[in-house]
């Protein structure tokens, strides 16, 4: 058979048995159609019926979390943890608490997570789990009952060597403490069972900022290749919290300048340049919507989501040279990326999962003169960074931010030469998302190979 009769009869089986999972079947198009090339030289993927077994996870599990709200009502929500696969290492990926979490979007994000992690060039398995509780508005007292409860399940599966959660959304150092703590108490270890541990008890410098950090490294390892810089880029951020508040960091460390960011409730531009002190003091400290950046910061502008038009992202619609997502999935549509063309923007670096839909995906990968960073290589920064923090945990020792810094920029640049060199290989040079997916597939499909069905 034909790699693209291969690839067309996996996916058909999968809109099949998973009809109700669009992100997900979304995420597995993406990346089982740009292996194409790699399948027909290589029959041995298909004789061994890995595409098959790859978008299956290895364990899905699904349980009741209940907590007592601070007016005394029990409160039921959906906890899952999707183990996807642990082929070249322990299961890990982050957990995502956010009312539109669902069995769909951890399945995509679990997919996503094997091909990211492969590309790192550690061993780390994929995974993600989460909840469909939404932290926002909730006291500490009642986001604590939730994360003993949630963790009352989650400790069944998880273990330093096992399975290896991290945050995401809704999901921060706060949250890490409550969780780390019930792990604690439940199965008497000190080890390093969660990653974006606090730094006086486990946790590693820099783990903070290096998501946000690695894609802007991500983005200049892609400008200097075709001889530019990001030095005096106007950039446009999207979201406000960890991703785009480090992402905004960075870009002033490179001498660029970041105009926007955006939350739930709308979204900030400023022309002279996004404040990050008061930023993460809006966003990290008092927990408060981006309003308030505009209350205190004078020539900056705020538009509410409200206002917004045929519900567009208008974080968009502003000019600038390089744009960085960094919100959530699927938050740049193809009016988004003409506005952008339009308006002169040449980079599309993703801090957030798959924020790009697939027409606006092949908007840019129709046009020669813009550069585009996909997520499992430009955000994977973040869970390298992770596997660091379980080094550090397992030799018990602890690095110092410099340390952590240049071993997440070479780690960076690593992914970036894979990804671009893979891409030559299959004579397609600088097409970054067929070079990311096959090289983060060929490893972790090989080693499926070596490793039998299991
Ligand atoms: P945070 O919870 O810290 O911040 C998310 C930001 O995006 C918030 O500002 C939030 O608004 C906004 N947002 C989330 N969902 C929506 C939505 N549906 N509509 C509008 N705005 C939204 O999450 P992170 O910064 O950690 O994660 C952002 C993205 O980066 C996600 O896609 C995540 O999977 C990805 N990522 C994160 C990594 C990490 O290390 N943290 C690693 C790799 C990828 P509000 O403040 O109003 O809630």
């Amino acid at each position: 058979m034909s790699a693209k009769s291969y690839i067309n009869d996996v996916l058909k089986h999968i809109k099949k048995v998973s009809s109700r999972q669009p992100i997900f079947y979304q995420a597995a198009e993406e990346v089982l159609t740009n292996l194409a090339p790699l399948l027909d030289r290589e029959p041995k993927y298909e004789k061994h019926s890995v595409l098959e077994r790859i978008v299956m996870p290895e364990k899905t599990t699904m349980f009741r979390t209940v907590y007592i709200n601070d007016a005394g009502k029990a409160c039921v929500h959906f906890g899952y943890r999707v183990e996807f696969n642990s082929s070249i290492g322990p299961y890990k990926g982050g957990l995502r608490f956010h009312p539109t979490v669902n069995l769909d979007v951890l399945k995509f994000l679990g997919f996503e997570q094997i091909f990211k992690n492969s590309l790192t060039g550690l061993n780390m398995g994929g995974a993600k789990g989460g909840a469909n509780f939404d932290p926002k508005g909730k006291s500490d007292g009642e986001i604590m009952r939730f994360c003993q409860s949630f963790m009352n399940e989650l400790s069944k599966l998880i273990g330093d060597v096992k399975d290896i959660p991290a945050g995401d959304i809704g999901v921060g150092g706060r949250e890490i403490g409550y969780l780390y703590g019930q792990y604690k108490k439940l199965t008497s270890r000190f080890d390093g069972a969660l990653t974006g541990k606090g730094l006086s008890w486990g946790g590693s410098l820099a783990r903070t900022e290096a998501t946000g950090y690695g894609s802007v490294y991500f983005a200049d390892e892609m400008i200097k290749k075709v001889g530019g810089s990001l030095e005096g880029k106007r950039c446009s951020i999207s979201g406000a919290g960890n991703v785009a508040i480090y992402t905004a960091q960075k870009l002033y460390h490179l001498g660029a300048l970041p105009v926007t960011v955006s939350d739930s409730t709308g979204f900030i531009y400023d022309k002279d340049g996004i404040d990050v002190e008061l930023l993460k003091d809006i966003k990290e400290v008092k927990r408060l919507g981006l309003s308030e950046y505009a209350k205190v910061k004078k020539g900056s502008i705020f538009k509410s989501v409200n206002e917004y038009a045929n519900g567009r992202n208008e974080v968009w619609s502003i000019p600038c040279d390089a744009a960085f997502p960094s919100a959530t999935q699927n938050e740049l549509n193809l009016a988004d990326i003409e506005t952008l063309y339009a308006n002169g923007c040449r980079l599309v670096c993703e801090g957030a999962n798959m924020p790009t839909t697939p027409e606006a995906m092949a908007f840019i990968q129709g046009k020669k003169d813009f550069l585009y960073g996909p997520a499992k290589a430009a955000n994977a920064g973040g869970v390298a960074t992770s596997g660091l923090e379980m080094s550090q945990n397992a030799s018990m020792t602890s690095w110092s931010f410099e340390e952590v810094d240049t071993k997440l920029h070479n780690i960076m640049r690593h992914i970036f030469n894979t990804a671009y060199e893979t891409s030559k290989e299959f004579g397609d040079e600088g097409n970054l998302v067929l070079g990311a997916n096959i090289a983060g597939f060929r490893k972790v499909a090989d080693a499926m190979i070596d490793q039998g069905y299991v």
